[in-house]
């Protein structure tokens, strides 16, 4: 296993369309490795290939102690809606609300190209959207919801007096 660079905003790697994985070999394995070490090391809960720089179809969420590892996944099925906070280590310093299916259902393979599905609620179904976007080169602020004028001014007090 070994870290990898996280890919930043920015670069455009981030903006591009990532390749159906085919071959299931080591080469895929030490992908999978590296992106969980990576995310590990950054205390992420979710990591998709474009993040080290692959384009490749492949992602891992790491939630509710549950480590998923995904190749090729689809959302297959959504319901519902929730509006939370999201993050990403592509994003440092940005935090900022997206609204999301409450319910996703994903069809995806594992590392040896077994076929499986998952059905996950809340912040397994959140993330899982937010690292299969990566996969189609969207990031979540392209999503966020701008708060209202009143609520900015307040964080941004809270900002200054903190500093001060
Ligand atoms: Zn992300």
């Amino acid at each position: 296993m070994a870290y990898r660079e996280i890919v930043k905003e920015g670069d455009a790697i981030l903006r591009k369309k990532s390749k159906e994985i085919k071959i299931f070999d080591d080469k895929l394995e030490e992908l999978l490795d590296d992106m969980a070490s990576t995310m590990l090391k950054y205390n992420g809960v979710g990591i998709a290939g474009p993040q080290v720089g692959v384009l490749k179809r492949v992602v891992i969420v790491n939630i509710n102690n549950l480590f998923l590892e995904l190749v090729n996944p689809e959302i297959i099925n959504q319901q519902g809606q929730t509006i939370e906070k999201e993050a990403c280590l592509s994003v440092p310093n940005v935090m900022g609300k997206v609204k999301r299916p409450k319910q996703v259902t994903v069809k995806a393979q594992d590392r040896y190209g077994n076929n499986f599905t998952i059905t996950g609620e809340n912040w397994l179904a959140r993330c899982l959207c937010h690292e299969i976007d990566h996969l189609n080169g969207i990031l979540f602020i392209d999503k966020m919801i701008k708060e209202e004028k009143k609520d900015n001014n307040k964080e941004n007090k809270h900002c200054n007096n903190k500093d001060s």
